[in-house]
């Protein structure tokens, strides 16, 4: 049943390649953890080169919009409105200006009471799976240059996806370069953490709890699972440092853009090969996370983040769980409509996790076993390293690489 939540991992590590400059925002907030409250004031900063001449943004329909400031808005209109991308009533926000070439700054403030999934009285989460931040109509993957200053009780700790910036009692000042709802604050009375050094940092903070054992094994497993994608599929643009986020509250697992994953079982442990496997998953999301979610060319998020698993479990050199997690793909794959022009929202949920998971998985290992290790796995850093967002480009990324012929003949595997 928890793996269903995988599926919502890419909402979070999914994001527009298009935008030339970055949006600005601003965003502080202040937690009560006690009573599960926040207020906060975001500031949406578009540049003048957008010319938007009316901008619109969508907030969770349960907060309650306390200010809305815009200079030289000539309208400005709050109402509900059904989002079909959420499948739910938001509160859509539009604000109007004439034509011009003026940069256009939005303050938007609001309170909230998080819900139970998202905040005990030990530890609050905002984060994307929470829906905290309001966001662009259709743009929550666009990326944005944010800044997050976040207070809380001095006796509480402010964890993010990075460290902060500034730190002084109750107050944190986090900077990144993400997507618009992943700006991530986990706030608790203890945290307890552990790192490993180089080459490459990994990080682990559990809040509310101390580290298990299985959370130190998961540690060395993060380490091991980074090595390996370092010097296989991320080789053009290793991942520099890695954050993982256990929040306790036994929801889901999700990865972030900003190298970090939140995990949020209580139980996880990666001598289970299927919690292996999901770290595995969530960490290779950091490439895999351009395609876009709505269409068919999810397929280059999921089956590559399946795939890369099955990869590194091949390398701890159990060839044999590999060909049975591999066989299990294979037979859910039979059958299944082809990825090319599959429609997500014509199927099922199972129906899109054999198109788009599985079969997907299966063509990749096809595509491996036809070129053989060094040829496929340079495809997939290549692939990775381009930030790869639709099937047409992946294709063209495997004709150069492998020749027309190998293009044609994964082009029908993927259209049958
Ligand atoms: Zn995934």
């Amino acid at each position: 049943m928890k793996y269903l939540f995988l599926l919502l991992s890419i909402i979070l590590s999914s994001l527009s390649s298009s935008a030339a400059t970055p949006n600005q925002v601003q965003i502080a907030v202040k937690l009560e953890p006690r009573t599960k409250q926040f207020w906060c004031r975001y500031t949406l900063t578009l540049p003048a080169d957008a010319a938007e001449t009316s901008v619109q943004l969508n907030l969770n329909k349960a907060f309650t919009i306390t200010g809305l400031e815009s200079h030289g808005a000539v309208r400005k209109q709050i109402a509900p409105r059904f989002y079909a991308t959420a499948g739910d009533t938001v509160q859509a926000i539009e604000l109007t200006y004439r034509p011009g070439k003026q940069r256009r700054r939005v303050v938007l403030t609001y309170q909230g009471t998080m819900p139970p999934k998202f905040a005990t009285p030990e530890v609050m989460e905002l984060s994307g799976h929470s829906n905290w931040l309001p966001s662009r109509p259709l743009r929550e993957y666009e990326l944005i240059d944010y800044v997050l200053q976040v207070q809380a009780p001095e006796t509480y700790r402010i964890i993010s996806s990075r460290p902060p910036i500034r730190h002084s009692q109750g107050r944190s000042t986090f900077r990144g370069l993400t997507s618009a709802i992943e700006p991530t604050v986990v706030a608790a009375e203890h945290v307890y953490e552990a790192t490993t050094g180089a080459p490459t940092p990994i990080k682990v903070s559990k809040a509310a709890a101390p580290l298990l054992h299985p959370d130190s094994l998961m540690l060395s497993e993060a380490e091991r699972v980074v090595a390996f994608y370092n010097r296989s599929i991320g080789q053009q643009d290793p991942i520099p440092r890695f954050a993982i986020l256990l929040t306790g509250a036994d929801r889901d697992a999700f990865a972030l853009l900003d190298n970090a994953a939140v995990i949020t079982y209580p139980d996880f442990d990666v001598r289970k090969r299927i919690d292996q496997l999901v770290l595995a998953h969530e960490i290779s999301h950091k490439w895999w996370a351009y395609g876009s979610f709505n269409d068919y060319n999810d397929w280059l998020n999921e089956a590559f983040a399946t795939y890369s698993s099955l990869l590194y479990l091949r390398a701890t050199a159990d060839t044999a769980g590999y060909r049975q997690e591999l066989a299990k793909r294979v037979a859910s794959a039979a059958g299944a409509p082809a990825i090319i022009g599959f429609d997500k929202t014509a199927h099922s949920y199972p129906t899109y996790r054999r198109v788009v998971y599985d079969k997907g998985t299966v063509i990749l290992a096809a595509l491996h076993d036809r070129l053989g290790d060094a040829s496929f796995l340079a495809i997939l850093a290549t692939t990775a390293a381009r930030k790869t967002s639709s099937t047409s480009e992946f294709l063209l990324i495997v004709e150069q690489a492998a020749g027309l012929e190998t293009r044609q003949w994964l082009e029908k595997l993927l259209s049958t």
